[in-house]
């Protein structure tokens, strides 16, 4: 089944790592965008499987819109697509954004996943990263979740952060679990240019201590009966994220609304981000694709290993032959020995894995199969 992917570009305040495709906006830039949004996904020409499992709103902050504009962006996905009985529909959320009133009315309105953005449980780190939120904002908007009816949360934590130490993300980890989600993912802090973060002087913990702090998150979220999926994911048994799983599986995904890319049919392809210059195109009845790219057979095959090798279970050397008509052995044989004999990949059950002792290195080994 095919996947739906909803990009907001509106947030409350820039935070100071972000390079996301995000600005702050006003009501009026707001209404033309929905308008803009709910008429390219009624008129999107696609030929493709039409049945939809995974609808994600992501950005920026969707939560920026009120309830009602968001149901009517997923009430155009309904008209224009079939959403399956169980589909999962899912809305990144950053707390201080909504309150329980607004996120009932989400739950009433289809949504029934919420992924939010805490970061961290120290409101001075919080402050640095520029969040409008504090660590009990971020207790509230768990709690009005769970109060509203979703039983599917997942917040987001960052490491890496300047001045943070073992000690002070051990805390927020002890804080993500104290707040009895179903789904934790633990981001890296990467400095990315132009960002305010790249101009300053920031007292950053080196690799290793950064390496230490995800190995010790790890350890913790196992412990509590979490189980590391992807790289950055972890999830309670039955709640890894449904979306993001079809990105490193590749199956196919159509993305809607400025700067959204788009995996289907063997073509990737992207919207223009300018979200103004978005909202001209679907106004005047153009198409938003500014870049559109066949994939070869040896593109396809690549990238069902590197991203198949970011899950914990890895890539299954069947579905490989499956979709490829191709022994993933004869395709990537060299690659796979010398990662075998090092130990860096492992063959087992008819699955191709990298070990969690090299998890967090995990890019030094893809890189062999680009
Ligand atoms: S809320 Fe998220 S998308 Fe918005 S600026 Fe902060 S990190 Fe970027």
């Amino acid at each position: 089944m095919l996947g739906i992917y909803i990009h907001i570009p509106f947030c409350r305040a820039k935070c100071n790592y972000c390079d996301f495709n995000s600005h702050v906006s006003c009501e009026e830039e707001r209404q033309a965008y929905i308008d803009a949004l709910c008429r390219e996904i009624r008129t999107v020409k696609f030929d493709g499987e039409d049945t939809v499992d995974t609808v994600y709103f992501g950005g920026g902050t969707p939560t920026c819109l009120t309830p009602r504009q968001l149901i009517r962006i997923l009430d155009a996905v309904r008209d224009r697509f079939t959403l399956d009985k169980a589909c999962e529909v899912t809305s990144e959320c950053n707390p201080a954004t909504i309150g329980e009133e607004g996120l009932c009315a989400l739950r009433a309105g289809g949504f029934n996943r919420l992924s939010i953005g805490i970061q961290s449980a120290n409101d001075e780190e919080l402050k640095i990263l520029g969040r409008i939120h504090s660590s009990a904002d971020a207790r509230e908007c768990v709690n009005s979740a769970r109060s509203a009816g979703f039983d599917n949360i997942s917040v987001d934590l960052m490491f890496g952060l300047p001045g943070q130490n073992e000690e002070s993300f051990m805390k927020s980890v002890e804080f993500a679990l104290s707040l009895e989600t179903t789904h934790i993912s633990c981001y890296a802090l990467k400095i990315e240019e132009g960002t305010p973060f790249s101009r300053m002087e920031l007292d950053l913990p080196s690799d290793d201590d950064s390496c230490d702090m995800y190995d010790l998150c790890a350890d913790m979220l196992y412990k509590s009966g979490f189980k590391r999926y992807e790289i950055s994911n972890f999830a309670r048994p039955g709640f890894e994220s449904r979306h993001n799983l079809k990105y490193w599986k590749c199956d196919d995904f159509l993305g809607f609304g400025a700067g959204a890319y788009s995996c289907a049919n063997g073509k990737r392809y992207s919207n223009i981000a300018d979200t103004a210059q978005y909202i001209e195109k679907i106004n005047s009845g153009l198409t938003a694709i500014c870049d559109c790219e066949t994939l070869s057979k040896a593109d396809m095959m690549s990238e069902f290993v590197f991203l198949g090798l970011r899950m914990a279970d890895g890539i299954s050397e069947n579905e490989f032959e499956r979709r490829f008509s191709a022994d993933i052995f004869d395709v990537f044989g060299d690659a796979l020995l010398k990662n075998i004999k090092r130990g860096t990949i492992i063959r087992e059950n008819g699955r191709i894995r990298i070990p969690d002792k090299y998890i967090y290195v995990s890019n030094s080994i893809m890189v062999d199969f680009v």
